[in-house]
């Protein structure tokens, strides 16, 4: 199987390629060329196994070059149970109540659903060096805001051929997030605070890339610069994984019976969660909606409903600050697959470029909206959620999760459909210790690391160990610089 550019299609890859090259050269994105038939047999096959066998069967289907031993081995080291993942069933499916499951993604070493790709990226990258005879050693710099900083720092940990370098703004983050980092463990890592904002990092890391001189004195020393951005195709394909696993688990739940139609409500940001699970429906998973659930930037949910993207609108910071997104990235690989034309793709894209706008044809949004219905919510709607649902139900989410919850509330509500709905959980509550209590009442937060055992009190729920053990963790990484000084901090990494 190949793998094309949204934006030239006659550009074509092997899946080794398309993970170690990330991004297509004129900015498209690599996208599955034809995508693999899953039969009722394969899913009956499925039923009885674990996580991680399914997670190599399915990613198999779309890596050709890779071996199925292979990804066994991947598979049981970034899954494993007890080293990496608090519960043996890795992705568990939660009753919360009649037709409605909460399908947890928070179980890995960073409570973040973004460790059920980060956790396997390094394996699959490491592999596809091997594959195109790169004999280098990459260095993975990310700028974060948060979550995916703290998961690539634990899926790179201690993996061979790789160091991992990671740049947060002193500004930006939250006291737990900030914590996660500086406490990082590995021999191949290392954190480092920016004076300013995101964008400060993020800018100060792009530089770094197209800084041509750097990059050749680095190679000069056996490194390469890589990214473990969410464009890549090697954090799409594991997430594909979890939504039929879920559908797995349902069936031997008894909750539904082979072959029955379900939806999911996804809370999104760049649109890769909701993008994996587009993949699962387009192989033959029975998903009747996909709904996509966004905060106060609703972006999607105005261009799902009416066809217009339009980013020219305010830019809000919420209580789901992983939403809190303007320019969805993935979404140009569903135009892609539903268009059929890069020339097309290629106009979108130009246009936002240019005026922060697109319009896409009354045809592809009758595709779209076929497959996808949209919704979004305040911080103050979602906080009721988490209020009310940990009232009735005894269920605890996070903010993210709520968003999400909500939307499938008021979805149901506008169209009567109750077919039975996966909310997909991508953080766990206590990451957002501080919103949550708010949400519940709480007036007087506790300082630094003391509001886990806040929460813990006040719901008399267990907090997952990782986050429990950061009080006890000995700093590393104390270090701030200007973003003018992010060369050398580079350059002194890979000294
Ligand atoms: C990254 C993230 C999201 C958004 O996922 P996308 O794939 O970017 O749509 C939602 N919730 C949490 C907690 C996240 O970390």
């Amino acid at each position: 199987m190949k793998y094309l550019s949204t934006r030239d299609a006659s550009l074509r890859y092997d899946a080794a390629e398309a993970i170690v090259m990330g991004l297509s050269r004129e900015g498209g994105l690599l996208t599955p060329e034809t995508f693999p038939v899953l039969t009722r047999e394969m899913l009956e096959a499925m039923l009885p196994e674990t996580y991680q066998q399914r997670a190599v069967k399915i990613m198999k289907l779309f890596l050709e070059d890779f071996s199925e031993e292979e990804l066994r081995e991947f598979a049981g080291k970034a899954y494993a149970f007890g080293e990496k993942f608090d519960t043996e069933a890795v992705a568990p499916v939660c009753h919360v109540t009649r037709g409605t499951e909460v399908l947890e993604l928070w179980h890995g070493p960073t409570c973040a659903f973004k460790d059920m790709a980060l956790q396997m990226l390094p394996y699959l990258l490491t592999a596809s060096l091997r594959k195109t005879g790169e004999e280098k050693t990459a260095c993975i710099l990310v700028a974060t805001s948060g979550d995916t900083g703290k998961a690539a720092l634990e899926g790179f940990r201690d993996v061979d051929r790789t160091k991992i370098l990671v740049f947060y703004p002193r500004d930006g983050v939250s006291e737990i997030q900030k914590l996660q980092m500086v406490t990082q463990q590995g021999g191949n890592v290392g954190v480092c605070a920016v004076e300013g904002n995101f964008d400060d990092a993020q800018t100060g890391v792009k530089e770094i890339f197209s800084d041509e001189v750097l990059r050749k004195e680095l190679g000069d020393r056996g490194y390469f610069l890589s990214s473990a951005n969410s464009i890549n195709w090697g954090r799409i394909l594991p997430q594909v994984v979890y939504y039929i696993s879920a559908y797995c688990d349902l069936i031997r739940g008894g909750r539904i019976s082979m072959g029955d139609e379900i939806n999911f409500c996804v809370p999104t940001g760049n649109f890769g969660d909701i993008l994996a699970g587009y993949f699962a429906k387009t192989m033959g998973l029975p998903v009747k909606k996909l709904i996509c659930a966004s905060n106060a930037n609703n972006v999607l949910t105005d261009f799902i409903e009416t066809g217009v993207y339009d980013r020219n609108r305010p830019f809000y910071t919420t209580a789901s600050p992983s939403m809190d997104i303007l320019i969805s990235s993935n979404l140009e690989r569903l135009l892609y697959l539903l268009s059929g034309s890069d020339a097309e793709v290629r106009g979108y894209m130009e246009s936002l470029n240019k005026t922060g706008r697109y319009e896409i044809t009354g045809e592809l949004k009758g595709k779209i909206q076929a497959q996808f219905a949209a919704g979004w919510c305040g911080d103050d709607d979602a906080a009721d959620t988490i209020a009310r649902v940990f009232g009735t139900e005894g269920y605890l989410m996070d903010t993210h999760t709520a968003v999400a919850y909500t939307v499938l509330e008021n979805y149901r509500r506008e169209t009567g459909d109750d077919t039975l709905c996966v909310v997909l959980s991508t953080a766990s509550p206590y990451k957002f210790c501080a919103s949550v209590l708010e949400a519940m009442g709480t007036k007087e937060l506790l300082p630094g690391t003391e509001i886990i055992g806040q929460l813990e009190e006040k719901t008399r729920t267990t907090a997952p160990a990782p986050l429990k053990d950061l009080a006890g963790r000995q700093v590393r990484f104390t270090e701030t610089v200007n973003p003018g000084a992010m060369t050398d901090v580079v350059k002194g990494f890979l000294a």
